[in-house]
């Protein structure tokens, strides 16, 4: 039985996506949630640990210094703030 895909996500790329599911990073998440609880950007609970400077950017996957607490929603945001600052360059969708 071929399982039902998915929708295809057309602006992203899914390279990084399968290390968030490996044991060793679920065992740093929680280490690291249960230092860091609190989020990094409002005061609600961490559930995230974000890279600041992302992966696909060039940022460190398993650098300490790039990785912060967040809440899902904060992270959300962040993810959709980089996605613009991508082709904020090209085009200007103010206008
Ligand atoms: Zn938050």
């Amino acid at each position: 039985m071929p399982e039902p895909r998915k929708r295809k996500q057309m602006h992203e790329r899914r390279v990084v996506e399968h290390r968030y599911n490996t044991h060793r990073w679920r065992k740093y998440r929680d280490g690291f949630l249960k230092l860091n609880p609190i989020c990094a950007e409002c005061d609600n609970a961490a559930t995230v640990v974000d890279h600041i400077e992302p992966v696909r950017l060039g940022g460190e996957f398993w650098d300490t210094d790039n990785h912060q607490p967040l809440c899902a929603s904060c992270h959300n945001s962040k993810s959709g703030r980089e996605a613009h600052r991508r082709v904020a360059y090209g085009k200007k969708d103010s206008r």
